[in-house]
Formats: structure tokens, C-alpha cells, sequence
């Protein structure tokens, strides 16, 4: 009797027996169609003595329906997916199908149809045809993705492909990528740069796990020299993952990407087409796909043979997914590298203080690149204190910072002005009652957006059009914007300086690849003077005619009672100063804040990292926060308040008490309410060799959840919101 166990995709589903057919060829890791009522259900065969299930016996069995025609996942990649759910408290089902993150591709090589416009006009015009038909020039997509991209019903562009007027295009899926050649155009080498090349080069071809933390100032060249560790493992034929903290930075990276190797890099984000995701995803199961570069979901793909991670900007918080499986792709990686046993590389200008700590401690290499690459200086910062040079009334730019972006602007020189905020202000009222205009699924306010007159939530997209009047004491006129956002900083360095050419660069304005080529493209002609922007530019971009950075609210960030508020800070601060100077000019970083004296805006200002880490180290030991300590939150929430809060009620009824381990709440949670859900939050907080996991999943199996409640639970956690 051929017996196997399978894990499911549907965490509702337990793992479930079947029989192997005579003839069928399966083995840990392959992945099949299995019955299930009159339905069939994808399922991944695994060990029988790692998952549990019921006692069916033999004769009760069903036969697997098929095995689809893609790589069994491997031992280590099954171990990496346990590893996961077991450390971020996740159903398994729920990690695999991060790894089987595109079901077409499960399909075997195909081809697949696609719709284009042909050129036809339909019988019969409606506007909705004719905006359809507008929106979709030049575009060639599935029917759904037609219709999300035109704004239209699928059953409008149907209608559309009966006629003629929009046809379908048969696309082969596997085609193979193009090839990246190692020893296309290879730099020369700083000494600096080669003796960290040398070692990383060593570790991808002694193919074992190690570990790297490359510690390197802004503009040291720590792209160019895990760049040279990647050419290694592309000459030994195996495969690299590059993980990049945005997506709107994938541009400048695929651009260097051509320039060193030749070829473009695979890609893998969350807006790939279908067709696109399946091609890369076979082609990374394959082991075709050379280089992949992707956001923090390339992770999980079932590489065919991985050689090297990079994780670019390790410390960004964008790492860390904040809703399904709250995992954070920096950690995984390392166990990934672990698990396979490969080195990965942690690049960053301002390390997180546990990857520093780990390196202390002599688990990971330190690897350190301490000066700018051709005698570029690190640029010389100065804060300007907003409480003894305000700006004018009405305005957020100090005297000092304005006359130094007239400065540049005579020089021919471009400024870079960073807030942390999209849109014209975060808070609109009425003058006359006091009304706020708040979001209706959410505990936060609407944020105006001028450019597309728009009133939106940052949380969970909810858009209005500011109304003429207040909705709440009928004044017409009235409303105010409070505080800046990047588009009015815009506006008013328009007002002050009217011929400088300004630029805002959000994800509102640089939202697809097109837009963000587009804007480096005139940024390095020149062709902005003035670049206001918010996170999205800090990291990453090279401008070398850039000479000054204002920052325009550096406490922005402080206040807000979130554990890492002053790491973030200074990792901003520093990632957005290490855009100024790069070039041959030197570089001038301008910092307007009321608390000038606060320990990261000192540290900052007098270029003494050390003095900010020993503080923050200092500063976490004390509470007990990682890394010398562990933090986990729970979330229950529902869409009735009442219900959210008995679960959470009668979930402290049970809560366990174990020494070295603390609970905080129920209380509800910052944001009381997200798209529509109350919330109540528990912290815990432990020491470090207690397993809090274990802790949590017992003390969450006492409780029967009514449907309408989820529970969410966030190991490490980030956001505290
Ligand atoms: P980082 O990633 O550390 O900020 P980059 O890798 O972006 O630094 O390097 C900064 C700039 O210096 C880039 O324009 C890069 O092309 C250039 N550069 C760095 N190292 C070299 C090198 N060895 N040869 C030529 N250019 C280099
Ligand atoms: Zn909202």
C-alpha cells in the first residue's frame, strides 16, 4: 500500500491521506491534485511523521488525482516553510502558499492567451467602450487584468472581444530569460572594496551558510561589491536572490544591473502580470532564472539551486509584512541561507541594531566598508533649531534652509527636500465648528491630496472629494489644511524660489516603472532643481550634482511610542543625507527639528554613530526589547466592537503566568480601528530564551473564536499600531 501524506493550501483544511495510484511517481516535496468531495485541491506530499492527521484507514483511502509537472519542492525549502510557521505562530498552509505563489505555473510549459486591442472599432460606441478602448492602447494583458487596468467590467471587454475589437494573442510562457554574463564590465576595485569582494567571493564558492553583515557609509560601493559575489555564483551556475526593500527601486538597480552583467535580472513583485509571474516562477524552479530581484515575497520561491541572498538596505522595516503570515524577510533569509546552506549578505549604511548585535557576537562576519568610493566626503550636517529660527508664519522652511536652497539653485546645484508624508497636510477641519474629517473604517484622519483633489486614508485607501461646505455645520469655505505634507513643502518652494524646476517624488507620483525612470532620468540631466520627497528617496539614488538635503521635520518620527522610533530616525536621516554630495561637490545636510538636543538629533548632527548606537543599545536593554529581549503582540479584531472585545476579555481571562514573561493589555490598539475591524491588542514582552511562541499558541488554543473574530499574532513586531 503506497500511502502519502499531504499538506494542504487551506488552513482551514487539516493535512489529509492519500493512496498513490499504481504507476504514479511521488516524493516528498511534489507537489499534486488530490480529491476532495467532488472537488480537487492542490496539496504538497510531505513526511507523514512531520504533519498530523486523522486515522482514515487504507481502504478508506482516495488516489491522488495527478502530480503536476514542476520540481518537488526540496528538504530544505519543506524545513524553511515548518521553520516559518512555527517562528511567526502561522498556519503551514499559509507559508506554502507563499512558495506556490503562482498556480498557473503548476500548469507544466503552456501557452497562454492574451488580449490586445486590434485596431477595430465596435458597431455600437458607449462611453464605456470608448473609455475601455482609450485606457487599453498599447496594452496586452488577461481579460481581468484588461479590465482592472481600464477600470471596466470583464464583461465589457467580452463584449468588446466579440466584436473583433479586441483579440486574443497566444503567448508562450517559458521563454527563457536572457543570459547574465559575470565578466561583462567589471569594475576596478578600491582596496577597501576588494578585500571585502575577495572574502564574499570565498563564501559563495565554498557553497556553506555564512552569514555577512556588509557595514558600508552611503555611496562606499557596496552594490558594486556584492555585485562581484553574485558574478561568482552566476559563473557557478547558481542561482542569486536580491531583495530590495521597494519596489520603485527596483529601476535604478535593473539599470545598474545592465550595465555590470549585460543582461536584465528576473523580477518578482506583487503587481507582476499572470503570465510574467509564472514564466519567472517556473524559470526559478527550473533553476533558468540566473538573478531574481524582487520585494520580500521572492523569498519563498522554490529556487532549484540558490547560491547567494543579498538583502539590500537590511534594515528597512519594509522587510517585515505586516498582515498574513508577519514575518520579516531579513530573519527568514539567514535561515533560508542556513537551511540550504549558502552565504547571505545584510547591506546596509545603518545596520539594525540586532543584525550589529549578532555581528558582536560573532554570528555573523562583519564586513565594512568606511568611506565613500573616489574620495567622495560623507556630507557635513548641521540642525537648525525650529524654536530660535521659526520659519515665517504660514510657512515650514526656516530663513536658513531657504537662503540655502537659493544658494544652490544660483550654483546650478539640485537640493533634495525629505518629509516623511504624502500629500498637501494630514489634517483637514472647519475653521468654524472644529469638524475633522476622519476616515470612516478607520481611527486615523483623511489626508488631502491637492493634485487629485482628493481627501484619502493612508490605512485602507478609502478616497472622498473635499466637499464645498462642511458636512457638519453647513459653512461653506471653511476648511483648513493643518500641518505639511510633501506637495504643500512643494508649493511653497515654488512660492519662494518661482524658477527652480521642483519635483515631488512619492508612491503617488512615481508609481510605475515608466514614472521612475522617467523622473531619475531628468533628475541625473539636471533637469530638476529641487526634488521633494518623501522615504521613497532616501535609499538608493545616485545624483551627483545633489549638494543639499533639508530635512524638513526630523521629530516627525519620534513621537508615536513605537520601540524603534529613534533607530528609524536615525536610519532616515542618514539614508536621506547620503544622498547629498556623492559627486565631485560636497555634500550639506540641513536639519530643522525642535529637540536638537535629543539624543539621535545630536548623535546625527555630530556624526558620532557610535554615540547613537551605544545610547539605543543602552535605551532597549533597559526595556527589555530586542535583541535583548522578545516582544509579540496579539491582535483580536472584528467588525463589532462588543465581540472584538469579549474575545479579547475572555483571552485575559486565560492568559498564562509565567515568569520572565510579561503581558500588557487588552487595551485597544493605537489604530482602535483598520478598514472597518475594532481592535484590542496584547504585548508581551520575555526574555530572550523564553519560547514565546509555544506560550502564545497554547494560551490561544484555550479559546473558541466566534467566526466574525481574527487573531492575529505578530512575533518581533514592527509596527505597534
Ligand atoms: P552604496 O550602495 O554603498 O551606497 P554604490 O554601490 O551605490 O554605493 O556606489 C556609489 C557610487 O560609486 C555609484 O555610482 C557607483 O557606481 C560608484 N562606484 C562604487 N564603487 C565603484 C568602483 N569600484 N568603480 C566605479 N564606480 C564605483
Ligand atoms: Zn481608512
Amino acid at each position: 500500500m503506497n500511502r502519502v501524506r499531504i499538506l494542504t493550501l487551506n488552513a482551514a483544511l487539516p493535512a489529509l491521506d492519500y493512496r498513490v495510484p499504481d504507476g504514479m511517481q511521488v516524493q516528498p516535496g511534489s507537489i499534486v491534485l488530490a480529491p476532495l468531495g467532488p472537488r480537487q485541491i492542490t496539496g504538497i506530499v510531505w513526511e507523514a511523521d512531520r504533519l498530523e492527521t486523522g486515522d482514515v484507514p487504507d481502504s478508506k483511502l482516495r488516489p491522488l488525482a495527478d502530480v503536476m509537472p514542476v520540481p518537488p519542492l526540496s528538504t530544505p525549502l519543506r524545513r524553511l516553510i515548518e521553520w516559518t510557521a512555527d517562528y511567526y505562530c502561522a498556519p503551514l498552509s499559509a507559508v506554502a502558499r507563499m512558495v506556490i505563489s503562482s498556480g498557473g505555473a503548476l500548469n507544466g510549459p503552456t501557452t497562454m492567451t492574451e488580449y490586445r486591442l486590434s485596431g477595430g472599432m465596435p458597431e455600437r460606441m458607449t462611453p464605456q467602450r470608448e473609455a475601455a478602448i482609450d485606457a487599453l492602447q498599447g496594452e496586452q494583458a488577461t481579460i481581468r487584468e484588461l479590465a482592472g487596468i481600464a477600470g471596466v467590467s470583464e464583461g465589457v471587454l467580452r463584449g468588446l472581444v466579440n466584436q473583433g475589437v479586441i483579440e486574443p494573442v497566444s503567448v508562450a510562457i517559458d521563454r527563457l530569460f536572457p543570459t547574465a554574463k559575470p565578466d561583462f564590465d567589471v569594475p576596478a576595485l578600491s582596496p577597501d572594496q576588494r578585500e571585502v569582494t575577495d572574502r564574499l567571493v570565498e563564501a559563495v564558492a565554498a557553497r556553506k551558510f555564512a552569514p555577512f553583515l556588509l557595514d558600508g557609509v552611503t555611496g562606499s560601493g557596496k552594490t558594486e561589491t556584492y555585485f562581484e559575489a553574485m558574478a561568482q555564483a552566476i559563473r557557478m551556475g547558481r542561482q542569486v536572490l536580491v531583495l530590495l526593500p521597494e519596489i520603485a527601486l527596483t529601476e535604478n538597480f535593473l539599470i545598474r544591473f545592465e550595465q555590470r552583467f549585460g543582461a536584465a535580472p528576473v523580477l518578482w513583485h506583487s503587481s507582476l502580470k499572470s503570465t510574467e509571474r509564472r514564466r519567472a516562477w517556473r524559470a526559478i524552479s527550473e533553476g533558468t532564472a540566473q538573478v531574481v530581484v524582487g520585494a520580500r515575497s521572492a523569498l519563498f520561491l522554490p529556487y532549484a539551486d540558490l547560491g547567494l541572498i543579498v538583502v539590500d538596505e537590511a534594515h528597512e522595516v519594509s522587510f517585515k509584512q505586516d498582515d498574513g503570515v508577519r514575518y520579516n524577510a531579513r530573519d527568514v533569509s539567514v535561515m533560508r541561507a542556513r537551511f540550504e546552506g549558502f552565504p547571505v549578505v545584510l547591506a546596509s549604511a545603518t545596520p539594525a541594531l540586532e543584525s550589529l548585535q549578532m555581528a558582536e557576537s560573532g554570528i555573523y562576519e562583519k564586513l565594512d566598508l568606511p568611506s565613500r568610493f573616489g574620495g567622495a566626503q560623507l556630507p557635513h550636517i548641521d540642525t537648525i533649531n525650529l524654536g530660535e529660527e521659526p520659519p515665517e508664519r504660514g510657512r515650514w522652511l526656516a530663513p536658513r534652509l531657504v537662503a540655502a536652497l537659493e544658494d544652490r539653485l544660483a550654483k546650478g546645484e539640485q537640493s533634495l527636500l525629505f518629509l516623511n508624508r504624502r500629500g498637501y497636510a494630514p489634517l483637514t477641519l472647519c475653521r468654524h465648528c472644529g469638524f475633522r474629517f476622519q476616515c470612516p473604517n478607520c481611527s486615523a484622519w483623511l489626508v488631502e491630496h491637492r493634485f487629485s483633489q482628493r481627501l484619502a486614508c493612508h490605512h485602507c485607501g478609502h478616497e472622498t472629494a473635499p466637499p464645498d461646505a462642511c458636512p457638519e455645520c453647513g459653512e461653506p469655505d471653511c476648511l483648513v489644511a493643518c500641518g505639511p505634507g510633501v506637495e504643500r513643502i512643494a508649493d511653497e518652494v515654488a512660492e519662494l524660489l518661482p524658477e527652480a524646476r521642483v519635483a515631488i517624488a512619492t508612491s503617488d507620483t512615481l508609481n510605475s516603472p515608466e514614472r521612475a525612470a522617467q523622473f531619475i532620468h531628468e533628475a541625473e540631466q539636471c533637469a530638476i532643481d529641487v526634488i521633494v520627497g518623501t522615504q521613497l528617496v532616501t535609499k538608493g539614488f545616485h545624483f551627483p550634482e545633489l549638494t543639499l538635503v533639508g530635512v524638513v521635520d526630523a521629530d516627525l518620527g519620534l513621537d508615536g511610542g513605537d520601540l524603534r522610533a529613534g533607530e528609524r530616525t536615525y536610519q532616515q536621516i542618514v539614508q536621506v543625507a547620503g544622498r547629498a554630495g556623492r559627486g565631485s561637490k560636497p555634500g550639506e545636510v540641513l536639519i530643522q527639528t525642535r529637540h536638537p538636543d535629543a539624543p539621535v538629533i545630536a548623535a546625527l548632527a555630530a556624526g558620532d554613530r557610535d554615540a547613537f548606537y551605544a545610547a539605543e543599545t543602552e535605551a532597549r536593554r533597559h526595556a527589555r526589547a530586542p535583541p535583548f529581549g522578545r516582544w509579540a503582540a496579539i491582535i483580536i479584531s472584528s467588525e463589532g466592537d462588543a465581540e472584538a472585545r469579549q474575545a479579547a476579555n475572555r483571552l485575559d481571562d486565560a492568559r498564562p503566568h509565567i515568569d520572565d514573561l510579561m503581558i500588557l493589555g487588552p487595551a485597544p490598539a493605537p489604530l482602535a480601528m483598520l478598514r472597518g475591524r475594532y481592535r484590542y491588542r496584547f504585548l508581551i514582552n520575555a526574555r530572550r530564551n523564553v519560547e514565546v511562541q509555544k506560550i502564545i499558541m497554547a494560551w490561544l488554543a484555550t479559546q473558541q473564536f466566534a467566526p466574525g473574530v481574527r487573531v492575529g499574532v505578530d512575533i518581533d513586531p514592527y509596527s505597534f499600531v
